[in-house]
């Protein structure tokens, strides 16, 4: 066994005991304040500098090598979800509902033995190391871009970054990454259709908002069939509509709200601005107005290849090359890929999932859990992704 992984391994018991105490004091997004005192206090105990308040509730602990050379950023997420946990384990959320139901819990825990381990190998580490822990990835605007914004890449100088996230859809210890693009961006918009009311036996003294809604959602359909590249992904969806109260009512208004996923933010501009041209255009045909807000989501994750290539080669030697595999895009969203656009860099899927033990529920659900052998592995895949990308600069 080599020097690091006796380490980690006895190291277990820590990380474990961290994750559990995040877990049961799960905090939302920008509201991080003990979590984010516990990282502050650790990572000074690790000897490093610190950095607090960044973004609000974000922590930068920054370890220089004994030789100068590159700087690396490894990112965690610290905020859970408002959700009520429904699990019956010891270590149960005591904040009424607000769960750890993302993994962030075990992000937070891994990174910071992480940086302890790390801190032991100072003297042979040429360059430095950013260990980021990151407010609000649940919640957008997250806290990647504030912090961006705040100057985490500088200072020093970041040259790659490097996250993961835990997965409870890969069995536990399965690193699962690909090269490009690696998440979507995941966009909201609303049409509000203004008519005008009336009685519905007569509908000529009225605007119907209900048939303008009707021929929008259909007009829309045409934006991805007929005007985006069809070798480029898109999906628009009306996932709702609201208008009207009662059978014989013609109503004032009529609501629509859909979502765009796309995993180009050139192709998401495009639509939404179509988005916007046709809402409008349909209700003047009809005689209505829309008004349409569209919201940007977290910008599509590009994974530099050659850091892929790096990290599988980590990974490799950690889990074997049978637990690596190729991760389908995911059609959610992560901020990660802010800081994935600045410099060159990775984001994996790491699996925690555990079938036997019942850990197999979704992310965001009530029952999540992960199975806790993933943390010593994710623990050596932050250290080894820090000592070789530092040692091959
Ligand atoms: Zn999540
Ligand atoms: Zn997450």
């Amino acid at each position: 066994m080599d020097a690091v992984r006796k380490e980690v391994e006895s190291l277990k018991d820590e990380v474990i005991k961290l994750r559990r105490d995040f877990h049961m004091h799960p905090e939302l997004a920008f509201k991080e304040k003990r979590t984010a005192k516990i990282v502050e206090n650790y990572l000074k105990e690790c000897g490093l500098e610190v950095k607090s308040g960044i973004a609000k509730t974000g922590v930068v602990g920054i370890l220089r090598g004994k030789e100068k050379g590159k700087t690396i950023l490894l990112r965690a997420d610290m905020d859970a979800l408002p959700i009520e946990e429904m699990s019956k384990i010891p270590y149960k959320s005591v904040n009424k509902g607000v769960m750890h139901a993302c993994g962030h819990d075990a992000h937070t825990a891994m990174l910071l033995v992480a940086a302890k381990i790390l801190s032991h190998h100072k003297e042979e580490i040429k360059g430095n190391i950013k260990f980021v822990f990151q407010p609000s990835e649940e919640k957008d605007p997250g806290g990647a871009v504030k912090m961006i914004e705040e100057g985490v890449m500088e200072k020093p100088h970041v040259d790659r970054a490097y996250g993961l996230h835990l997965g409870n859809m890969f069995p536990c210890g399965v690193v699962a990454i690909k090269p490009g693009i690696f998440t979507a961006q995941a966009d909201r918009f609303s049409v509000r259709i203004t008519g005008k009311g009336g009685h519905g036996a007569y509908p000529h003294t009225s605007v119907d908002p209900v048939l303008i809604a009707s021929h929008t959602v259909i007009a829309l359909q045409a934006i991805v069939a007929r005007e985006v590249d069809p070798l480029q992904p898109a999906v628009l969806t009306v996932g709702k509509i609201s208008s009207g109260d009662t059978f014989n009512v013609i109503p004032e208004y009529a609501e629509l709200l859909g979502t765009v996923r796309t995993l180009d933010t050139k192709v998401a501009r495009i639509i939404s601005k179509r988005i916007g041209q046709i809402s409008k255009d349909v209700a003047k045909a009809f005689r209505g107005t829309a008004e349409i807000s569209y919201r940007f989501g977290y910008p599509p994750i590009v994974n530099d290849s050659s850091e892929t290539e790096f990290v599988q080669a980590v990974a490799k030697d950690i889990v074997g090359t049978e637990k690596i595999m190729e991760a389908p895009i995911s059609m959610g969203g992560e901020d990660m890929s802010y800081f994935l656009k600045k410099v060159p860099g990775v984001f994996f899927w790491l699996g925690s999932q555990n079938k036997k033990k019942g850990l197999d529920k979704p992310h965001h659900s009530a029952y999540f859990n992960i199975d806790e052998d993933v943390l010593p592995i994710g623990v050596e895949m932050h250290v080894r992704i820090a000592l070789d990308a530092l040692s091959r600069t």
